[in-house]
C-alpha cells in the first residue's frame, strides 16, 4: 500500500519499500545505494486530489500542519480501516482491524487509522523544513458541483461539493434539476491553483506621454 501510494508523492516513479537508504563501508566506499532518481508526470494531478481530502474531506485527522495528501478507506462491517498517505518527503500506510476478522467497534479510515498517520507524520516530521508537492502543470479547475444532477450548482441546489475536473472534462450546464429564479452560477469555476502573481503596474506608468 505504501509503494503503490508513493507513486504519487514520487511524480510517477515507483520505489520498492526498503529499509536501507545506503551502505557505506568505512572506506567510504558506497555498498549498496537504494536512493532513486525522479521525474515530473501528471501524477501532481492526483496528489492535488488527494490533498482536498485532507484539507477539507474524509481525512480531516491526518492534518499535519504541512502539505500533506492521502486518501480514507473503510471494508464492510468495519472489518478493515486504512489511511494511507504521503507527504513529498515520505509515504505511511496505517491499517487497523482485529487479527480475528471481527469487526470493530467505531473505527474506520477517517478516525482511528487517519489519526494515528497524523501523529506518526508529525514525529517523523519535525523539524524538517515545510516542503510543497512539486506543480509541473495546472490542468485541473474546481467546479461547485449539485449532489443530485452532477451538473454545475446554481443558487438553489440544496446539497453541493467541490469537485476537481481536468480542463475541459467540467460540467459545462446548470444544474436542470433545481432550476433558479436567476439562471446564474452559484460560483463561478476557478483554476485549482492560484496563478503566480502578475507585475505590478504603478500608477505613474498608467499616465499618458508628456503628462509629466
Ligand atoms: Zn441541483
Amino acid at each position: 500500500m505504501a509503494a503503490a501510494i508513493s507513486v504519487l508523492a514520487n511524480e510517477g516513479v515507483r520505489v520498492e519499500p526498503t529499509a536501507i537508504k545506503k551502505i557505506i563501508d568505512s572506506e567510504g566506499n558506497v555498498i549498496e545505494d537504494n536512493t532513486y532518481p525522479t521525474r515530473a508526470t501528471t501524477a501532481s494531478d492526483m496528489t492535488e486530489i488527494l490533498q482536498s481530502v485532507i484539507s477539507s474531506g474524509t481525512g480531516t485527522n491526518a492534518q499535519i500542519g504541512r502539505p500533506a495528501a492521502g486518501k480514507t478507506g473503510t471494508t464492510d462491517d468495519h472489518r478493515d480501516a486504512w489511511f494511507v498517505g504521503y507527504t513529498p518527503e515520505m509515504a505511511c500506510a496505517v491499517w487497523t482491524g482485529n487479527d480475528d476478522f471481527s469487526r470493530m467497534n467505531y473505527a474506520f479510515g477517517g478516525n482511528i487509522p487517519a489519526t494515528v498517520w497524523g501523529t506518526f507524520m508529525k514525529a517523523a516530521l519535525e523539524g524538517k523544513a515545510i516542503a510543497n508537492f512539486h506543480k509541473p502543470g495546472n490542468d485541473l479547475v474546481a467546479v461547485l458541483v449539485c449532489d443530485e444532477s452532477g451538473m454545475k450548482a446554481n443558487t438553489a441546489c440544496p446539497k453541493t461539493h467541490r469537485e476537481m475536473f481536468r480542463k475541459g472534462a467540467e460540467p459545462r450546464g446548470l444544474c436542470p434539476i433545481h432550476a433558479a429564479k436567476v439562471d446564474k452560477p452559484r460560483e463561478t469555476e476557478r483554476p485549482a491553483v492560484e496563478q503566480p502573481p502578475q507585475p505590478e503596474v504603478h500608477e505613474e506608468d498608467l499616465q499618458a506621454p508628456g503628462h509629466v
